[in-house]
């Protein structure tokens, strides 16, 4: 982990404070808001999670690219400016006071591009669980020459204990070639020394194997996923989780597989909804390809253009699921 140390630090640091933000904000979504289908408190977490990160990323790496998923184009006209009031409100309640230009252009920092080495970040990943008050994440990964090297997700609402519901939000970690990594989302004393290092699970057997899948039909089909497990030989019940806390959960063993199955011919897969939870997963001991077995290329800017759909295992299961997946004629 040495010569990524900083690298790794500052990441874990960022998405923690950022988790702050975007617990303290989804802690305020009430039945209301729910009901009328206002996204404002996604969009105002979204903008200060991705300004806190940014700046902390400028502050230690000034040179690096980081490429996210917001940018402050919209949110510099002057119909929001309320939004950015209650995003100033939401940063000095996290001890971050900053002016609304300077929050802007922390943002907008997020804007750069993907070179030989960049940042990519999903400030909030999973905004529909978000707002039903489920599962999201909040994903930070470092790409060198196009290889995943640093990675930290934040998975606020995913219980460090698997056993203990009310245990904190969990934050994995992983730098390339020195394993993956756990720790409570809200441990700001931690160390490096007490993170708990974590494995994907054994399962050989399809009858034991778990497979999990977004909530949203719309991101991946789950008739294709349904005809796939019953031809593998699944007999328990897909797990559905937003964001890449899919990934967290194949990494800690608590799934074996992920699938991402497309829904339509001109989706590309973007970078920052995989970046962080692959390396992560593949740390873990899994293995993370396209549907068709490809590896994912993380050279193409900000959209996996060279793959179509995801497929994340275990490791041991991962040939066979790719050729299901095949068979199933999946494309
Ligand atoms: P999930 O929470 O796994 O369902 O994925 C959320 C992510 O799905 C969002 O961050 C979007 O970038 C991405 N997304 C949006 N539309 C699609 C689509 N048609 N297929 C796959 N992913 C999508
Ligand atoms: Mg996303």
């Amino acid at each position: 982990m040495d010569g990524y140390q900083k690298e790794l630090l500052t990441a874990i640091a960022a998405v923690r404070q950022a988790a702050r933000v975007t617990q303290a904000v989804q802690k305020q979504i009430t039945d209301d808001v729910l009901e009328k289908q206002d996204r404002s408190p996604v969009t105002i977490a979204d903008y200060a999670s991705q300004a806190v990160i940014c700046h902390a990323l400028k502050e230690a790496f000034p040179d690096d690219p980081i490429v996210g998923e917001e940018d402050a184009a919209e949110l510099r006209g002057v119909e929001n400016a309320g939004f950015v009031d209650r995003i100033l409100e939401e940063l000095a309640a996290i001890d971050v006071s900053t002016t609304a230009e300077e929050v802007c252009s922390w943002i907008d920092h997020g804007n750069g591009s993907a070179g030989s080495r960049f940042w990519t970040l999903d400030p909030i990943d999973g905004t529909k669980g978000f707002l039903r008050g489920q599962q999201y994440a909040i994903s930070l990964a470092l790409i060198v020459d196009g290889e995943l090297t640093v990675a930290a997700v934040g998975c606020p609402n995913l219980p460090l204990d698997p056993e203990d519901e009310l245990s904190p939000g969990s934050l994995l970690f992983a730098v390339r070639g020195a394993g993956a990594f756990v720790v409570s989302i809200e441990d700001a004393d931690f160390s490096l020394a007490d993170a708990t290092k974590i494995q994907t699970g054994a399962t050989v057997d399809w009858p034991d194997a778990r497979l999990c899948e977004s909530v949203e039909s719309g991101h991946s089909s789950h008739s294709r996923s349904a005809q796939i497990a019953e031809s593998l030989g699944i007999t328990k019940e897909p797990v559905r989780l937003d964001s890449q806390a899919k990934y967290a959960v194949v990494a800690r063993g608590q799934a074996d597989i992920y699938l991402r199955l497309p829904t339509r011919k001109a989706y590309q897969e973007k970078i920052w909804d995989h970046a962080g939870g692959a390396l992560v997963v593949q740390e873990a001991g899994g293995t993370v390809s396209d549907i068709n077995g490809k590896p994912l290329d993380f050279t193409q800017g900000h959209e996996l253009t060279q793959n179509r759909g995801v497929v994340v295992s275990n490791g041991p299961l991962h040939d066979a699921v790719v050729k299901a997946v095949q068979d199933a004629g999946v494309s």
